[in-house]
């Protein structure tokens, strides 16, 4: 059977992690894939999504036409942005192991998933394997809020199912996910001098202490989560506080708890503000909260009967490789996706420690994660629409 060419995909990898790209800030390595996929004969575009966030790319879409003209098409996607500190990326080259130098991340998240998925469509090409229609897209802003996907021309796509490749663990298909809110709050309080007259001021930092020792967080039950991540308020000790700024998040893998869990950190809020009266000068003032609450993400659970799942369970079994489906305390474009009407799971790479300077990969993972998207692009030539 025909294989990945090892050596090419762990050079397409290093490659990619030594091009800088930053969320909003992916145009070189936008342009590298979309050179390198045209260089195959593919048809490449950017969609608009840079200009809607402020970026300096869109998302790279490539249609790669099937040959075999009645197999459905297959959608694969991972994003080209990675977190900071993610500039001037030195890999260092232990034998399989791929780390860097401890100054930076190494951006395998996503740049696996990229490199994987150029690795599959040469693969196909150059061994002339029959395929199915492919819509493989290289997303921007990932990692500030699924930007890219959220902006995604879906009008471009022939597919209605595929793969994410955007987690860690070979072994793993991510089918479930939870959704998540982002809150913001700003607590207002009075400003008073500390010493003369504190009973002329309303401490925000009070009102906030107050309302969040009412709240629930943390483990909230086993698929419900919460937290508060960022406190900010106050100016000196001399000044009653007038002002705190509050970031918290809710997910949970059921809409309804995330609901309840988000509206009871609001009511906490609100309730303790209210609490909190004074009168100067004949006027009442009453602590106030003002608040931003947005849902970054809706779950998703891709059954196990699905196509892709059974695509990627087939292929694993052909090729002796052990994969299951789990549910993931995170959220990634494949929620995005599942949200605007794909059936798209998310299947790990190899990186692993992501986000820290800690990051590494072992190439051996990468390769097996890639021999079984080649597989599942084989198998998905065999299905009828
Ligand atoms: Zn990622």
């Amino acid at each position: 059977m025909t294989q990945i060419n090892r050596e090419r995909l762990r050079q397409y990898l290093l490659d990619l992690v030594q091009i800088d790209s930053h969320s909003r800030e992916e145009g070189l390595v936008a342009a590298r894939i979309r050179a390198d996929l045209e260089a195959l004969g593919i048809e490449v575009s950017v969609d608009g999504a840079g200009e809607a966030v402020g970026g300096d790319t869109g998302n790279v879409i490539a249609r790669i036409n099937g040959t075999v003209p009645d197999a459905p098409a297959i959608f694969l996607a991972a994003h080209m942005d990675t977190v900071v500190p993610g500039k001037g990326v030195k890999p260092v080259i232990d034998g399989d192991i791929i780390r860097t130098d401890g100054t930076t991340v190494l951006g395998g998240d996503d740049k696996s998933g990229c490199a994987i998925i150029v690795e599959c469509l040469r693969t196909l090409k150059e061994n002339s394997i029959p395929h199915s229609n492919i819509d493989a897209v290289f997303t921007i802003c990932e990692e500030v809020g699924l930007l890219g996907a959220k902006h995604l021309d879906m009008a471009s796509l022939r597919s209605k199912y595929g793969l994410v490749l955007d987690s860690d663990d070979v072994g793993y298909l991510f089918t479930r996910a939870p959704s998540a809110d982002h809150m913001e709050y700003t607590i207002y309080g009075l400003e008073a001098h500390a010493g003369v007259c504190p009973e002329n001021g309303i401490s925000a930092i009070q009102v906030a202490a107050e309302a969040i020792s009412a709240m629930k967080l943390g483990r909230i039950d086993f698929e419900t989560t919460a937290n508060i991540g960022v406190v900010q308020g106050g100016a000196a000790t001399n000044i009653v506080p007038n002002q705190v700024v509050l970031k918290a998040e809710a997910r949970s893998h059921d809409s309804a708890k995330l609901d309840a869990q988000t509206e009871h950190m609001r009511k906490a809020l609100h309730d303790a503000a209210a609490r909190h009266t004074v009168v100067v000068d004949g006027v009442s003032v009453t602590a106030r909260v003002e608040e931003n609450i947005t849902r970054e993400y809706h779950s998703m659970n891709v059954a196990d009967d699905s196509t892709i799942v059974q695509l990627v369970m087939q292929a694993a079994t052909n090729l002796n490789q052990q994969v299951q489906t789990l549910a993931t305390g995170g959220g990634c474009d494949a929620n995005v996706f599942n949200r605007r009407g794909l059936e798209v799971a998310n299947l790990g790479t190899g990186m692993q420690a992501i986000h820290t300077v800690k990051e590494w990969l072992d190439v051996k993972d990468m390769y097996r994660s890639a021999e079984v998207v080649l597989e599942i692009l084989r198998l998905n030539a065999n299905l009828t629409r």
